[in-house]
């Protein structure tokens, strides 16, 4: 059902618990942890305990821990002392953008001088 546990999902095992992550942060509704493979000095991950497959389908059913994800991608942004400097939030959404993690998360970048994409 959506929204619950999905027994493949590592993202869901990391937010209970059963796959060990680097955790920076944790509420109610999210959890932050740094990347695996770390794409510039600061690399976290921020994702809603409930599973959707992507942020748009977390958005459309839960707007409310949608709000709570961006808010601690900024909080963890403050956390890491990028705030001051500049930090990019990334949601890849779908294969062709990159997306290899079909649980709903948010990329916090900062750290490094980060190119303008658009
Ligand atoms: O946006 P995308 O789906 O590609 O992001 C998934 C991210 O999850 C990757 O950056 C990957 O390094 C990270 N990852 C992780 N811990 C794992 C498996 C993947 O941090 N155990």
């Amino acid at each position: 059902m959506a929204g619950e546990p999905q027994a493949d999902c590592l993202f869901c095992k990391i937010a209970e618990g059963e796959v060990p992550a680097t955790i920076v942060r944790e509420t109610n509704t999210t959890v932050a942890f740094r990347d695996i493979n770390p794409q510039a000095p600061t690399h976290v991950l921020v994702i809603p305990r409930v599973h959707y497959p992507d942020a748009l389908s977390l958005a459309a059913a839960e707007p409310q821990v949608t709000a709570d994800v961006l808010r601690e991608a900024g909080e963890v942004a403050i956390q890491e002392k990028v705030d001051t400097t500049g930090y990019r939030i990334v949601f890849n959404t779908g294969p062709g953008a990159g997306q290899t993690v079909f649980h709903a998360h948010a990329h916090v970048l900062g750290g490094r001088d980060l190119q303008r994409l658009v």
